[in-house]
């Protein structure tokens, strides 16, 4: 019997590989890959191993073509990605008014672990920063422990469309070091924000971001999100779609730490980072792009994967508020010159 997942693997290859958008892509890669710029994440030992030479880019479009470049096998933490993603559970656990009630949607302009609340309403300011993730996590259900943690691996699975670990030696050293986020967590319950299984809901954050992607698994999560919620590969809704909004309109306000600002107003793609190194962006109703290069700026966003996204919002007109004609076609870049396998 004929192995159709090879054959459609081999024909996404060779699909990839004559396409002029991987040509893009490659020269994006050469580009940026001599920009040293940065320093890796060291606040515990096992993130500062990232090699700075690590670079990979995958774009994944909502019809299901890849292209990648650079190391797109490369595991490392998703780290405040998740935060994004977790949101969206949450939405689906306790619809919009509820979650509202408890982490507000107001960019910060501070850094992602500022202890900050909302004066007037105690509410962490949005999903992004540590305190509003803490309490996006708090909310997502399940019997036990464990299954609060198997609910959230499930529903990365369903926008990777691939099984997914826990580096555990990174999840037990941010529990160790995590007495900021332990600080902010009981602050919140302090004004009724969290409740009382304080060390459980710290376990799951630190959890949540522990788990190990790749850059084309965050090009896939992208590419979910900006085909509606539903993984184009494999089929499967990540998402109710009615939160898909939700989610991409946080990753634009605040997905790029107290970048955020300036990341819309130059790139104009919903956002997310993480400080060990990716980006996940969505283009919605095209394409997701997943980056992945451990060098971080100040403010712990991945140096060439903001260069890179620059270029393609720039190159392509993909900046979301774009009315000008972009030098070059989207579309016409991935679609034209594509080789047909009949099989
Ligand atoms: N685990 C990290 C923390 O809570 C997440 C940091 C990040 O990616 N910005 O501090």
């Amino acid at each position: 019997m004929a192995d159709t997942g090879n054959l459609q693997s081999l024909a996404h290859s060779i699909t990839a590989v004559a396409s002029p958008f991987r040509s893009y892509l490659n020269e994006l890669y050469d580009k940026y890959h001599p920009l040293n710029q940065g320093a890796v994440a060291d606040y515990i030992p096992e993130l500062a191993l990232a090699k700075p030479e690590w670079f990979g880019i995958c774009a994944v479009t909502v019809g299901g073509q890849s292209f990648e470049v650079g190391d797109c096998d490369q595991l490392f933490t998703i780290q405040s990605i998740s935060k994004a993603f977790v949101y969206g559970l949450a939405l689906e656990d306790h619809g919009r008014a509820y979650v509202n009630s408890k982490v507000s949607v107001e960019p910060t302009g501070e850094a992602f672990n500022s202890i900050a609340l909302d004066e007037n309403t105690n509410r962490p300011y949005n999903p992004m920063v540590n305190a509003g993730a803490i309490a996006t996590a708090d909310m997502i259900k399940g019997k036990s422990s464990t299954d609060r943690l198997k609910r959230i691996l499930d529903m990365f699975q369903r926008y990777t469309g691939r099984e997914l670990d826990i580096n555990v030696p990174v999840f037990l050293s941010e529990k160790a070091t995590g007495n900021r986020n332990r600080a902010m967590a009981y602050l919140m319950l302090n004004f009724g924000m969290v409740s009382e299984r304080i060390e459980e809901t710290l376990d799951l954050y630190f959890q949540q971001c522990s788990i190990l992607v790749n850059a084309r698994d965050l090009g896939m999560m992208a590419a979910t999100l900006a085909n509606g919620g539903v993984n184009p590969i494999t089929k499967e809704r990540a998402i109710d779609e009615h939160y898909v909004q939700d989610v991409i309109s946080v990753m634009l306000t605040c997905g790029m730490y107290d970048y955020s600002g300036e990341w819309t107003y130059r790139v104009g793609i919903p956002a997310k980072s993480g400080v060990g190194g990716g980006i996940t962006a969505v283009v919605p109703g095209k394409m997701g792009i997943g980056t992945f290069s451990p060098l971080l700026d100040a403010k712990g966003n991945s140096v060439r994967g903001i260069k890179v996204c620059e270029d393609l919002s720039k190159d392509f007109g993909l900046h979301l508020f774009n009315v000008a004609k972009a030098e070059r076609n989207l579309e016409d870049w991935i679609e034209s010159n594509n080789v047909t396998v009949d099989w």
